[in-house]
């Protein structure tokens, strides 16, 4: 056995034995550790220097308690947290998620993924994340004004333009951004670039919203230009109904894919025609519905309770973009059966480990989440730039510059998957690529 395996072997055992509760942390991990052996192989002085430790310790956790008044005049606790993880590349840079099931360990995952993702950007921007167990589902828009002037009344004390740079994720978006922005300004006054993915109206960038769903459309493009092919007349799965899903829709119908599902927690939308997208953005973004109003109105689509992953019907290519773990083996062998031949991570963590090695296995070209869907925080930090120098750029430039971003990050993976003898294994490339630069800033910094 190499140095650099039993190196990897030992360290798994000791990270499972500090947190054995954290079950998405260690399946963040252990996906991290069975692609790194090749390069520590090949860079042994990282292994002297305990790089594994130290790139898998947040560099801070912080929780606290969040008080807020309901509509009936009820007294509600909830638990809000912000990850500092890693910040050798630049300020904390990552999102914050409201969800009920939003604990230590998802937010844990979520930045040790961000650390790796922010870094294949490019761009100089280290890692984070952070939320609350909160349910926007439900609440009155003066119930979410009133959490989010709450949450940011402690979260204030924690960041900051230069030092950490929060943004949305599922359950944050362009609304509570505002909120959180407005609790900001009123004590620390202006400083638009501590948030990002803020409305247009004050500071926010151009292109913003769409860039996780373009950048995951523009990174399957690479690939399929690769193969000599492209998505005309290609039908696709998607996931999820939110943010990421609605924007991934537009740019791969712009490019001619025919997207035939979408979902939420409760269902899914099967549209043999095409999902109708301007029906769909005025369901979930104006009406704020469930996916079944679709159905109602849409005489040609179906729906149907439970995931999409079960559905059986050919297609070309899937894009769950909804939230982790939502892919299981079983659903991963009827997305095999369904003829699919990529699948693109538009969410984090969606495939769970045996799904992802069932899509290996059957030759799938598998593009995780860390590198695929980096396209909203490398927007997010476009945003930052231009907060800095008091500009706006155009749409056009906007999407230009993430175009390019998201070439360079699919071709960072599939040359760093050859170059240690992967073949197609963009997990691979992805987690090593990701991970020496942000390691070579560590080491050069010193054991801090
Ligand atoms: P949104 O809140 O806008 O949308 C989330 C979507 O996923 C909704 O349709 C929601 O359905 C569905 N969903 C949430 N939880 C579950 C669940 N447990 N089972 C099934 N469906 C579920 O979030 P985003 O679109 O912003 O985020 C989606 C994913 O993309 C997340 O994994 C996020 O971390 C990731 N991501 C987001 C980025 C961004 O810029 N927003 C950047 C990079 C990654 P319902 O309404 O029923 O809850």
């Amino acid at each position: 056995m190499s140095r650099a395996t039993e190196f990897v072997q030992q360290f798994q055992k000791e990270v499972h034995q500090k947190d054995p509760n954290q079950t998405e942390f260690l399946q963040a991990i252990d996906e991290f550790l069975s692609t790194i052996t090749p390069f520590l192989e090949k860079h042994p002085e990282y292994v002297e220097k305990n790089i594994l430790s130290l790139v898998t310790e947040p560099e801070r956790l912080i929780q606290f308690r969040v008080p807020w008044q309901d509509d009936a005049g009820n007294w509600k606790i909830n638990r809000g947290y912000r990850i500092q993880f890693n910040s050798a590349l630049g300020p904390y840079k990552g999102g914050l998620r409201f969800h009920p099931s939003v604990n230590l360990s998802i937010l844990k995952f979520l930045a040790f993924e961000q650390v790796f993702k922010n870094s294949l950007t490019g761009l100089p921007i280290g890692g984070g994340k952070g939320g609350s167990d909160f349910d926007p589902k439900g609440k009155s828009d003066a119930e979410i004004m009133r959490f989010c002037q709450s949450f940011m009344t402690e979260l204030i004390k924690y960041i900051g333009p230069d030092t950490d740079v929060p943004a949305g994720d599922i359950g944050v978006g362009g609304r509570e951004i505002g909120y959180l922005y407005g609790a900001y300004k009123r004590i620390k006054q202006y400083d638009a670039g501590v948030l990002t993915g803020k409305p247009l109206d004050f500071w926010g960038s151009q292109g913003r919203t769409e860039a996780t769903g373009y950048g995951v459309a523009y990174f399957v493009k690479e690939l399929l230009h690769d193969l000599n092919d492209d998505f005309t007349n290609k039908r696709v799965f998607v996931s999820g109904s939110g943010n990421v899903a609605i924007y991934a829709i537009e740019k791969l119908q712009e490019l001619g894919a025919k997207v035939i599902t979408c979902s939420d927690s409760d269902g899914f939308i099967y549209d043999d025609e095409g999902i109708d997208l301007t029906l769909l953005k005025d369901i979930k973004e104006v009406q704020r519905e469930r996916l079944t109003a679709y159905a109602k109105i849409k005489s040609t689509a179906q729906y149907h309770e439970g995931s999409v992953w079960d559905f059986a019907t050919k297609a070309d290519l899937a894009f769950p973009c909804a939230t982790q773990n939502e892919i299981n083996q079983k659903q991963a062998e009827q997305i095999v059966k369904n003829g699919v031949k990529v699948v693109a991570e538009g969410a984090n963590m969606p495939c769970n480990a045996e799904a992802v090695d069932c899509f290996l296995e059957n030759a799938i070209y598998y593009c995780p989440g860390k590198a695929a869907n980096a396209g909203g925080v490398a927007v997010s930090a476009l945003e930052m730039a231009q907060n800095s120098q008091r500009l706006s750029w155009t749409k056009e430039e906007v999407n230009e510059k993430l175009e390019k971003i998201m070439r360079t990050i699919y071709r960072s993976c599939r040359d760093t998957a050859k170059e240690y003898g992967a073949g197609n294994n963009f997990m691979l490339g992805a987690n090593i690529a990701g991970f020496e630069k942000v390691a070579k800033a560590m080491i050069a910094q010193g054991l801090v």
